[in-house]
């Protein structure tokens, strides 16, 4: 994949969709990771800045966070569709943000959480998971997506946002 790919909003492979990549700090200690963008996040390119976003912000600003600190990526960089090399493309961008400088990874919505963990988020929210994918970070967690508080209540979010920064005050990343 080249910079000028980066550059552009448009995926490589499906030539039609445009994509999202990998924003906020790039020697960030926490790194997000989501599922895909919505509408919103298709026109500014950035992941977490749609309605889902809204609520995330809102909910890391309850415990005193602010979402600017963190790394955040998605697993697909554009709605999933019935390419098989743009699903590719999309993990091949999310895993690549799992550099030396993450420490705590927090995988948002059902999504992440099964392709990472193989497991349901509603099993494992707001608790430590483990991947066989993420050896080299200290502490995976995993969230329930945002969205969901638009069809049930925002207690699953906000106990495991609790617990995610609950996480970062122990691993002294607050
Ligand atoms: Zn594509």
């Amino acid at each position: 994949m080249t910079e000028t790919w980066k550059d552009a909003s448009i995926c490589p492979h499906c030539m039609t969709e445009d994509v999202v990549v990998a924003s906020g700090p790039k020697n960030a200690q926490v790194l997000l990771i989501g599922a895909y963008p919505d509408e919103r996040e298709l026109v500014t390119g950035k992941p977490f800045t749609g309605n889902g976003g809204v609520i995330l912000k809102a909910e890391l600003g309850r415990v005193g966070l602010d979402i600017k600190q963190f790394r955040l990526v998605y697993l697909q960089h554009h709605v999933p569709n019935k390419n098989p090399a743009c699903s590719a493309l999309g993990v091949e961008l999310a895993i690549a943000e799992l550099t030396k400088y993450r420490q705590i990874v927090l995988l948002i919505g059902s999504e992440p959480v099964k392709f990472f963990c193989k497991k349901s988020v509603d099993d494992v929210n707001g608790l430590q998971v483990h991947s066989p994918m993420i050896t080299q970070v200290s502490l995976v967690m995993a969230c329930v997506s945002p969205a969901s508080v638009f069809s049930k209540s925002v207690g699953e979010l906000r106990f495991a946002i609790k617990q995610f920064n609950k996480a970062l005050e122990e691993g002294m990343i607050k």
